[in-house]
């Protein structure tokens, strides 16, 4: 159903994937993270393909060095928010479609809303610790993430389908060393454009896509190479260990068979829950900031928070946070896990640090005790062996060997969301 105007307009290519290929283009959001040069590339090209929607993020402004590269702003845009140039230039390219200007920098919330909107993501970004965060977003959500980056006459780019192929993270586990590379314009198009061909040829089903593959643009020497890559199955993004930890969560809250259907989760989401933050390994420092975090968005999605903890974990709990900003009412552990098991208190959900063996007994008493559901988190050396020997009760219990906070936020995160 397509009008006139628009068949002339995309006649060329309805020859490659016919009127229903159009019709999935013009149905499709595409997100697009960045306006620089591969934004202006990747926007320009899913733009005149009439993709029917494109949301753009973009916090900076345009910057007299952009203009070699970032195609999308004019001499005249200089000072002028990027996301709102790419926009404005878009709509005059193809005014059939929808352009949503969004002049934010992109960061872990946002992110999740915006992708949430979206059929497939663009990575144009130009760092890799945003890049992570897009990473998550997309494999949280479940949406194809095309990458692309250049640096100077060099470029790359793959395609990532949640689930099925390695994520960016398998491919690229730390970030490589940040600097302000040289940059072409012509690299930026190269790339670009075969990131918007991959979307196009997602979006319409036609092809082969670059899953599975990295591939590499040498421009100096004018060759096209490819890597092979393979899902690490120890990537702290999409590795076994955080699908185990999406199965227990679901197990926990009965959304074992309801998956696609938001409504478990918008029920679990709104309910006030009572949870217990058990800090049984005193005098550990990174056990008070993950513990600090957790309390944090607990508060934030509205659950009623204790602390329970020795003396000396209560008193680092409060020197890092003075103020008592993000904690709940505290406790002394022993006093806690008394009235527990005189049935005197409960709680719904349990989070038990696990990294000393008074963390482990704290936790294993709870098991048995408590009706909440209980989440243990060990971390640190010896995490795996740890593991391995807890043996509580299984029904209510989550326990998990982590190597680094960072990825303990990432599995925190999925538990309480
Ligand atoms: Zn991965």
């Amino acid at each position: 159903m397509l009008g006139l105007a628009e068949d002339a307009r995309y006649e060329r290519q309805i020859r490659l994937f016919g009127a229903e290929g159009q019709k999935r283009l013009k149905r499709a959001t595409a997100l697009i993270v960045g306006a620089g040069g591969l934004g202006s590339s990747v926007s320009t090209y899913l733009a005149v393909a009439g993709i029917g929607r494109l949301i753009i993020i973009d916090g900076d402004v345009v910057e007299e060095s952009n203009l070699n590269r970032q195609i999308l702003h004019w001499t005249r845009d200089i000072g002028r928010s990027k996301a709102v140039s790419a926009a404005e230039t878009i709509e005059g390219l193809n005014p059939e479609i929808e352009v949503e200007a969004v002049v934010e920098f992109a960061y872990e919330d946002n992110l999740a809303d915006f992708v949430k909107e979206a059929d497939i993501v663009v990575d144009a970004l130009d760092n890799f610790s945003s890049r992570y965060l897009l990473n998550r977003a997309a494999l949280d959500r479940g949406v194809p993430l095309f990458h692309g980056a250049i640096s100077g006459f060099d470029g790359q780019a793959t395609t990532i389908i949640p689930k099925t192929t390695p994520c960016l993270r398998c491919i690229f586990p730390r970030s490589p060393p940040k600097e302000k590379s040289p940059a072409i314009g012509a690299t930026c198009g190269v790339i670009g454009s075969i990131q918007a061909s991959e979307v196009i040829k997602y979006l319409t089903g036609k092809g082969e896509l670059l899953c599975g593959r990295l591939l590499i643009w040498d421009g100096l020497r004018a060759r096209c190479d490819e890597i092979p890559i393979e899902k690490n199955p120890r990537c702290m993004d999409c590795c076994e260990v955080q699908a185990n930890f999406k199965q227990a969560r679901r197990r926990c809250y009965g959304m074992e068979s309801s998956e696609s259907s938001g409504d478990a989760a918008s029920e679990m989401k709104s309910g006030k829950r009572r949870v217990l933050l058990l800090l049984g390994c005193p005098e550990v420092p990174v056990q008070t900031s993950i513990a600090l975090y957790l309390a944090f968005r607990l508060r934030k999605r509205g659950d009623e928070v204790v602390v329970a903890g020795t003396g000396a974990a209560l008193k680092l709990t409060k020197f890092a946070d003075p103020e008592g900003h993000y904690l709940g009412e505290t406790m002394n552990i022993d006093r806690c896990i008394g009235s527990i098991s005189e049935g005197k208190m409960d709680f719904d959900l349990c989070f038990a640090f696990a990294h000393s063996d008074a963390g482990i007994t704290y936790a294993g008493t709870m098991s048995y005790i408590s009706k909440a559901e209980l989440f243990v988190l060990i971390f640190g050396r010896g995490a795996e062996e740890l593991e391995k020997t807890v043996e509580f009760d299984c029904r209510k219990l989550v326990a998990k060997a982590v190597h680094d906070p960072m990825s303990l936020k990432k599995l925190i995160d999925e538990v309480i969301d």
